[in-house]
C-alpha cells in the first residue's frame, strides 16, 4: 500500500512508535520557530535544560507580537530573546522584519522537513510542503535541545480540490468553506492533506492561507505537495536549492476524503464570534462597517496586498471606516514601496502599520465600542481584537478592500476592474534584519531585564488531590478566555505572577481570587476546552494559582499537551451528563491519585458535596503519565538526566 505525503514525511522523521492513528509517535524536529509572546518562556525553559547550542538544523526567534513599546517590558523581552538567541545558536528576526509565519515561509521553510513552532499557526509552513506543527514553548525548547517531539499519530484527510476559483473568490474562501463543513472541532486528531487538480492554480501564499487557518479546525497540521508551484516560489526567493518534489504515492490511502469544487465557492465571511460561523458575503451584504484591518499571518503576502492596492488605487476609504494595513514582512513592504503600490494605499487613506501581528491580537487598533470590524485575519473570538463589544467578520483581502471603500460589507464581485497579480519572478531579498547566531557564544551575555520572572514548576502528584470547583465554564472556551491576550497584558508574557491575576477573568472576574483563597482546586469545562492559541501561559497561570486538575467533556490538542507538560491532570467525563451534575464550589477529591494515574485510563473523582462520584478518562500516553506523576515535563527531563548521569 502506498503512502500519503503526511505519512512519508512522518516516516522519514520517526524516532519512536508506530504510525497507527491514535497511537503516540515520536518524531525528529528539523526546524523550530518561536515568536516573542511565547518565546521568552520557551527560552527560559531551554536555558533551564542546561544545553549550550540548539541541535536543530535551523531555529529562528521572531519578534512580531508585542511590538508596542509603551514601557520597558516589551523592549526587555526583545533584548532577552535577541541575546539568548545569539548565544545559543538561534537566528533572530528583528522587530519590523515581519510575522513569523510569513518570514519563515519566505526565508527558512524547506519542503519535506519538520517544523515545530511555539505558535498555533505554525502549520502555515504546510503551504510549502513541510510538516509544521504548533506546540507549547516547552515542547519547542525540548526540540531545540534535540529532544523527540511526541504527538498522537493523526488520521490523514484528503481534501481534494477540483476546478478553479472564480474571479474575486480566494484562498481565504476555500478555507472558510472547509471550516463551514468541518467546524472548529472538525480537524482534531487529523492532518488535512490537499491534493487534486485544483491545487495547481494555487500559489504558495494562497496555499499558506489555507494551511494557516487549518489551525482553526483544531487540526494537527495541513499540507500541500511540493510541486512546480513550490519550486517557482522558492526560486523567486533565491532558494531553489532546497526544493524537492514531494507528493503522495499513486495508491496512497486516506482515512477520509473531502471533495471541494473550487468553481462552486462564493465569497465567504466568518461572522462573530467563531471562525466556523461561516456565511455567504451576499447573505450579510450591507452591514455597516467601522473598521477594516488587512494583514496577519493569514493574508499579508505581496500578492494579497497588491490586489488590495489595485482595488484602492485612485479611490478613497469611506469616511466612516478606519482602514489599517500591516504588511506581513519587510520583504512585502519593501516591494510595495518600490513599485508604488504603497503610495496608492496611503493615498487612498489607509493607515500603514509596521510588519507584525498588530491588531490581530489587539496590539493597537482595537475597534470602537459595538463596532463592526472586517479583518483578513484567522480568528474572531470575542474580545481578541481588544474590544469585547465589537463584532469581527473574517474576510478575504478583496472583500475587505472593496468594503473599505463602500463602508459596508460588500460582495467583491461588484468591483469593476482587473486586479490580477502575477507571482513575481524574483522577490526583493535582503536578510539584513535577520541576525545569525554568534560564532563565539562565550562572548555573548544574556540580558534578562526585571520584567522576566521565573516560571512555576509543579511538584510530584500527591496521593490525595482535594479541592473545590473554582469555576465551571461552557463549550469552546479558548485560550483567550483562560489567559487573555491584549495590549495591556501582552507585555507581561514573561511574568506569570502578574498574568495569573487575569486568568479566566473573561469567564469570571473572581477566578484568581477564588483560586488563591482556596489554595487552588479544579476547573470544570465543556467541549473543546482550550481551543485557539498555543500559549502555555494558559496552563502556567492555572498552575501558579494551584489548579490541580481540569475536568472537561473534551480538550483542544495543544492546550491539553500544555496542561500535561505543567503536571495538571487532564480528565474527560466518561459520561458527559456528569458535567451537568457538578456545581461551582462543590468539594471534590481524587483519592489514591498516584495509584489511579499509574494504573490505567480511568480516574474516579469524588464529589463530597453532592455525595456522588464521576468516572473520568485519563487519555494519556505512558510518557505523559510519567509527567503527571512527576509534576510536569521539566521534572521529567530532570529525572531522566539524573538517571542517565
Ligand atoms: Fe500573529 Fe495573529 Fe498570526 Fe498569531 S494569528 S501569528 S497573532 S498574525
Amino acid at each position: 500500500m502506498g503512502l500519503n505525503l503526511t505519512q512519508k514525511i512522518l516516516k522519514a522523521h520517526l524516532v519512536e512508535g508506530q504510525m497507527i492513528p491514535g497511537e503516540e509517535i515520536g518524531i525528529r524536529i528539523d526546524q523550530t520557530l518561536t515568536q516573542d509572546s511565547t518565546g521568552t518562556m520557551a527560552y527560559l525553559q531551554f536555558q533551564a535544560m542546561g544545553i549550550d547550542r540548539v541541535k536543530t538544523k535551523r531555529s529562528v526567534a521572531y519578534i512580531d507580537h508585542n511590538m508596542l513599546q509603551q514601557g520597558f517590558e516589551n523592549a526587555d523581552d526583545h533584548k532577552y530573546i535577541q541575546t539568548v538567541a545569539h548565544k545559543h545558536g538561534i537566528y533572530f528576526s528583528r522587530p519590523g522584519n515581519g510575522i513569523c509565519h510569513q518570514v519563515h515561509l519566505e526565508r527558512f521553510g524547506v519542503p519535506g522537513e519538520t517544523l515545530l513552532g511555539s505558535d498555533s499557526h505554525t502549520p502555515t509552513g504546510g503551504g510549502i510542503g513541510m510538516i509544521a506543527i504548533g506546540a507549547g514553548g516547552l515542547d519547542v525548547a525540548v526540540a531545540m535541545g534535540g529532544g523527540t517531539y511526541y504527538i498522537t499519530m493523526p488520521k490523514v484527510v484528503n481534501v481534494k480540490l477540483t476546478g478553479s476559483l472564480k474571479p474575486f473568490v480566494t484562498a481565504k474562501d476555500i478555507i472558510l468553506e472547509v471550516l463551514r463543513r468541518l467546524t472548529v472541532k472538525g480537524g482534531v486528531g487529523k492532518v488535512l492533506e490537499y491534493t487534486g487538480d485544483g491545487i495547481k492554480n494555487l500559489s504558495v501564499p494562497e496555499r499558506a492561507t489555507i494551511t494557516n487557518m487549518g489551525a482553526e479546525l483544531g487540526a494537527t497540521t495541513s499540507i500541500f505537495p511540493s510541486d512546480e508551484v513550490t519550486r517557482a516560489f522558492l526560486k523567486a526567493q533565491k532558494r531553489e536549492d532546497v526544493w524537492v518534489e514531494l507528493k503522495p504515492d499513486e495508491d496512497a490511502e486516506y482515512d477520509e476524503v473531502i471533495e471541494i469544487n473550487l468553481s462552486e465557492i462564493e465569497p465567504l465571511t466568518a461572522a462573530p464570534h467563531s471562525p466556523d460561523n461561516v456565511k455567504d458575503v451576499k447573505e450579510l451584504e450591507g452591514i455597516k462597517v467601522d473598521q477594516v484591518a488587512i494583514g496577519s499571518c493569514t493574508n499579508s503576502s505581496y500578492m494579497d496586498l497588491m490586489k488590495v492596492a489595485k482595488i484602492l488605487k485612485g479611490r478613497t476609504v469611506h469616511p466612516d471606516v478606519s482602514l489599517v494595513i500591516a504588511p506581513g514582512s519587510k520583504q512585502v513592504l519593501t516591494m510595495l514601496a518600490a513599485n508604488g503600490a504603497l503610495a496608492d494605499l496611503i493615498a487612498a487613506g489607509a493607515r500603514i502599520l509596521e510588519s507584525g501581528c498588530g491588531p490581530c491580537i489587539g496590539m493597537g487598533q482595537a475597534p470602537a465600542t459595538n463596532a463592526v470590524s472586517l479583518r483578513t485575519f484567522n480568528r474572531n473570538f470575542k474580545g481578541r481584537c481588544g474590544t469585547v463589544s465589537a463584532g469581527v467578520y473574517l474576510v478575504s483581502p478583496e472583500t475587505a478592500a472593496v468594503s473599505a471603500i463602500t463602508g459596508k460589507l460588500t460582495d467583491p464581485r461588484t468591483f469593476e476592474g482587473n486586479i490580477a497579480v502575477e507571482m513575481p519572478e524574483e522577490f526583493m531579498i535582503d536578510d539584513n534584519m535577520i541576525i545569525p547566531p554568534a560564532e563565539d557564544p562565550s562572548t555573548v551575555e544574556v540580558i534578562q531585564g526585571p520584567n522576566i520572572k521565573p516560571f512555576p514548576i509543579n511538584t510530584e502528584l500527591k496521593d490525595e488531590v482535594p479541592g473545590k470547583v473554582l469555576i465551571k465554564v461552557e463549550d469552546n472556551i479558548t485560550t483567550d478566555h483562560i489567559m487573555p491576550s491584549n495590549a495591556k497584558l501582552l507585555p507581561f508574557r514573561s511574568n506569570i505572577p502578574y498574568l495569573s491575576e487575569y486568568c479566566l477573568t473573561p469567564c469570571n472576574p473572581d477566578f484568581p481570587k477564588r483560586a488563591k483563597e482556596n489554595n487552588g482546586g479544579f476547573i470544570v469545562g465543556g467541549e473543546n476546552y482550550g481551543q485557539g492559541s498555543s500559549r502555555e501561559h494558559a496552563a502556567l497561570a492555572p498552575l501558579y494559582l494551584g489548579v490541580k486538575a481540569v475536568l472537561v467533556k473534551s480538550f483542544a490538542r495543544i492546550h491539553k499537551a500544555n496542561l500535561i507538560n505543567s503536571g495538571i491532570l487532564t480528565l474527560t467525563f466518561k459520561n458527559p451528563e456528569d458535567y451537568d451534575k457538578i456545581q461551582e464550589f462543590d468539594e471534590l477529591v481524587i483519592e489514591n491519585a498516584v495509584e489511579q494515574v499509574k494504573s490505567g485510563n480511568t480516574v474516579v473523582v469524588k464529589n463530597k458535596t453532592q455525595n456522588t462520584e464521576y468516572e473520568m478518562s485519563l487519555d494519556v500516553s505512558d510518557r505523559e503519565r510519567q509527567m503527571l506523576l512527576l509534576g510536569g515535563k521539566i521534572n521529567l527531563i530532570k529525572h531522566q538526566n539524573a538517571a542517565e548521569g
